[in-house]
């Protein structure tokens, strides 16, 4: 992986502290996905930070599977979530799964309760919410809350061995009911669940909640510095309670940041999978999708994202990345990198009526003007050529300065051409060009005569290769997702994808899956991996080449 210099962060500086003050002698942090979805870009934002830290200190990273919820989870997303991490750069040094520790997990749980520090209660989920209080006002004991340590241990037991159904107990650790922080008022630590769980199988019917779980894996696996985002910022002291009331060896810390937001952009799993399973878009990888199998899909590269995580920094308030900063970083990554070529999205057949018939000729042009050690390619050139439709207007308004009757324009890498008459079907459209072409004004001969406003690009019509282009738009506008009182589906973007057909050079039939290109005048675009073939040409649109965006400076 390159090597950028780190940007300082408030994390970073508590690991430089806890390493100076041999607090910890080797950072070890974790990214703990729940294998009930794909990953979103803000995923990648946690993964970009747990691993370049422990990267930066010589320290390890631990890919941990938080399968503690039997009914969401699927092996499906556990093979997703891996290609996504090591597509994204990194390598974990482990892999555990918190369903590893389940019979360790219960045995913390029955030292709880030998402890007098949990209890099985039988109120309903219902009743254990209304017992908990408000923020205002304390919560009420459970009348189960004083069961004996041995009724504790009896029932826990055969919680286990399967002899109640699900929701009729839980187990509760006993902590205190009026705390102010409503995550101390007995949470719950253990409920029923009869359900097949991806790896575990029946093998238990009973399974540990995330915030009891979670500090006890961090433990387990020996993690330094368990971050997270500052949603769980109430539950560190319950997270330090775990630790400590089940005599875990090792300590682990928690600290939060703010999860990163992104304008027009959906980063819920939930929401997510509501608009694959809505067939909203075309599965969890639709290229309009924000997670990272989407934006690879779509033609970002691993490094935009990580530049991208990088540059947007990590912080303890709220705030929204502008969308347009990720296009910026593919733009910057792509521009040295992917050849410059010409497509035509939308076809308009144009004939050089003075261009010998039969006669083709090879122009030379540069692969990208960027970077010129990338050479030059030969783009063939005859009588008959393809153009894009609004590149032509029959009355045009003032200050357009590409074709229209009588003017005269450059073809991109090759000549001059003038509008000499159009040609029009039955209803009026037009359908054809008719142009002559001033062999004088060749590209790269020095012409100097006379200048024209307007460069377009083109297609020779009978090298033309086919190809399909899609084109996209937010599938969420106006940041919908914030709002709570209507469903984002309803704000859904109507015009999010545009499927246009026309044309790409011929040194292009070969593109592979993944290769990337500049169409000149169009934007950076990728072969589809999925329905790209050698006979249908499919390029997803990545970013358009404008945007007013720039850099915050620093
Ligand atoms: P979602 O809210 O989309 O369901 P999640 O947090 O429930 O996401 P997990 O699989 O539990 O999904 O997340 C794994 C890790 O990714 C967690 O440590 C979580 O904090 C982090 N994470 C998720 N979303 C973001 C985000 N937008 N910004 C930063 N980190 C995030
Ligand atoms: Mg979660």
């Amino acid at each position: 992986m390159e090597n950028k210099p780190a940007v300082s962060n408030f994390i970073r500086n508590i690991l430089v502290e806890d390493l100076e003050q041999g607090k910890v002698d080797k950072i070890v942090t974790r990214f703990p996905p729940e294998p009930n979805g794909y990953l979103h870009i803000g995923h990648a934002k946690s993964i970009c930070l747990n691993f370049e830290l422990a990267d930066e200190f010589k320290g390890r990273t631990h890919l941990r599977f938080d399968d503690t919820n039997p009914l969401k989870e699927d092996t499906e997303f556990v093979e997703a979530i891996k290609e996504d991490v090591k597509w994204l750069g990194y390598e974990w040094e482990q892999l555990f799964f918190a369903s590893d520790f389940f019979e360790e997990m219960y045995n913390r749980a029955v030292l709880l309760i030998k402890k007098g520090k949990a209890y099985v209660d039988d109120l309903s989920v219902d009743e254990i919410r209304e017992y908990r209080g408000t923020l205002t006002e304390p919560g009420k004991e459970s009348p189960y809350r004083n069961r004996s340590v041995e009724e504790n241990l009896d029932l826990f037991a055969r919680m286990r061995n399967g002899e109640f159904k699900d929701g009729e107990k839980v187990l509760r650790a006993k902590i205190d009911m009026a705390s102010p922080n409503i995550n101390l008022r007995d949470p719950v630590i253990y409920r029923i669940a009869h359900a097949h769980h991806h790896r575990t199988g029946d093998a238990w019917c009973i399974y540990p909640m995330y915030a009891f779980a979670h500090p006890l894996e961090d433990a387990i696996e020996g993690i330094t510095h368990s971050i997270c985002t500052l949603e769980f910022e109430d539950q560190r002291p319950f997270y330090d309670w775990v630790v400590r009331e089940c005599e875990m060896e090792h300590v682990p810390h928690q600290y939060e940041f703010a999860r990163l937001n992104v304008t027009n952009t959906v980063t819920s799993k939930r929401k997510l999978k509501l608009l694959v399973d809505e067939k909203v878009v075309d599965g969890w990888d639709d290229p309009r999708m924000p997670t990272i199998s989407g934006l690879r899909r779509r033609g970002y590269t691993a490094e935009s994202i990580r530049t991208f995580m990088r540059e947007t920094g990590v912080s303890r308030s709220y705030s929204v990345v502008d969308e347009k900063m990720l296009e910026h970083f593919i733009r910057e990554d792509l521009k040295l990198k992917a050849p410059r070529t010409m497509g035509v999205l939308r076809p308009l057949k144009v004939v050089i009526t003075n261009y010998p018939e039969g006669q083709v000729e090879m122009l030379d042009a540069e692969i990208n003007p960027e970077n010129p050690e990338m050479g030059t390619r030969q783009i063939p050139f005859s009588r008959e050529i393809y153009i894009e439709q609004d590149d032509f207007m029959e009355t045009p308004p003032p200050k357009y300065f590409r074709l229209f009757p009588g003017n005269e324009v450059r073809l991109k890498n090759a000549y001059f051409i003038k509008c000499e008459d159009v040609v029009k079907d039955a209803d009026g459209n037009v359908i054809e060009l008719h142009c002559t072409y001033d062999p004088e004004t060749k590209s790269g001969s020095g012409f100097t005569g006379r200048k024209v406003k307007g460069t377009i690009h083109w297609v020779d019509a009978k090298h033309a290769v086919p190809a399909e282009f899609r084109l996209y738009e937010p599938l969420i506008l106006d940041d919908a997702e914030e709002d709570e009182n209507s469903s984002f589906l309803d704000h859904i973007n109507q015009n999010s994808l545009e499927v246009v057909h026309g044309f790409v050079e011929d040194n292009m039939k070969d593109a592979q899956a993944h290769d990337k290109f500049q169409f000149f005048r169009h934007g950076y675009f990728n072969v589809d991996p999925k329905h790209s073939t050698k006979d249908k040409l499919v390029f997803n649109r990545i970013v358009s080449l404008k945007s007013s965006f720039e850099l915050p400076k620093a």
